[in-house]
């Protein structure tokens, strides 16, 4: 964390506000697990649109209804019916200090209505963007290997971080589950989706400035660090 030095010469912490960060990265990239860190260290929310349809397919919505089909073939939802739900997600209260955007902007349509909803305003931090970069064959076996518990969220992987026992939640000692869309069949094609519609949101943040890329393959504490490093660095409070 930044420090100073005060008038009276001591050292303070200077509070990073973190404001809005877009995590931007492939299919089992680790977004889902950064996000989570960041929302610890700074206290401030996950948005991800992942995980807000599957909590409408889960809670049976009209929503629910609609994207399902569409996220089990792996392809992405509609730029509309997703940039609604996180208009709508943005109303909350608790986005004050900042939030973390973990999915979404997805393409360049998205990206867009990005740049002209969040654009700074008074006392608005303009938007950051980090990138994490994982190899295919490591995004592959960190998707097929994926398995969590519903109970306590804790996300396991068979080949990389296998449970105690083997089905089963160290924690909760309830049965892991794998989504839907994490087959290889189902992978392939988000990693399509991703290639020709994702990885063009990526370089439109790069040549806007604003934008970090941090090693995804280093271990989960080692990549937090750098993209606190990376946001401190974007806010000019490093
Ligand atoms: P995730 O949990 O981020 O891997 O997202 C799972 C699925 O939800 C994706 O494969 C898409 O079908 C859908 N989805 C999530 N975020 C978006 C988005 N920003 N744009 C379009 N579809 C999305």
């Amino acid at each position: 964390m930044p420090e100073t030095i005060s008038q009276t010469g001591a050292r303070e912490e200077r509070k990073l506000v973190p404001g809005p960060i877009l995590l931007l990265g492939a299919p089992g990239s680790g977004k889902g697990t950064q996000a989570k860190e960041l929302m610890a260290l700074w206290g401030i929310p996950q948005i991800s649109t992942g995980d807000l349809f599957r909590a409408n397919i889960e809670g049976g919505t009209e929503l629910g209804r609609k994207v399902q089909a569409v996220m089990d073939r792996g392809e992405l939802v509609s730029d509309e019916l997703v940039n609604d739900m996180v208009e709508d997600r943005l109303k909350r209260p608790d986005i004050g200090a900042g939030y973390i955007l973990d999915g979404f902007p997805r393409t360049l349509v998205q990206a867009a209505w990005v740049d002209g909803h969040l654009a700074s305003g008074t006392g608005t931090l303009p938007v950051v963007a980090v990138n994490i970069k994982v190899s295919y064959n490591q995004l592959l076996r960190r998707i097929t290997g994926r398995r969590s518990c519903t109970v306590c969220g804790t996300i396991y992987n068979i080949y990389l971080q296998p449970p105690k026992v083997d089905g089963f939640c160290d924690l909760e000692g309830t049965p892991l589950v794998r989504r839907r869309d994490d087959t290889e069949e189902v992978f392939e094609k988000r990693m399509r989706e991703y290639d020709a519609l994702t990885a063009p949101v990526v370089e439109h943040y790069r040549a806007q400035g604003r934008f970090a890329e941090v090693d995804g393959e280093e271990t989960v504490e080692v990549v937090t660090a750098a993209v606190v490093q990376a946001v401190a660095r974007l806010r000019g409070q490093e």
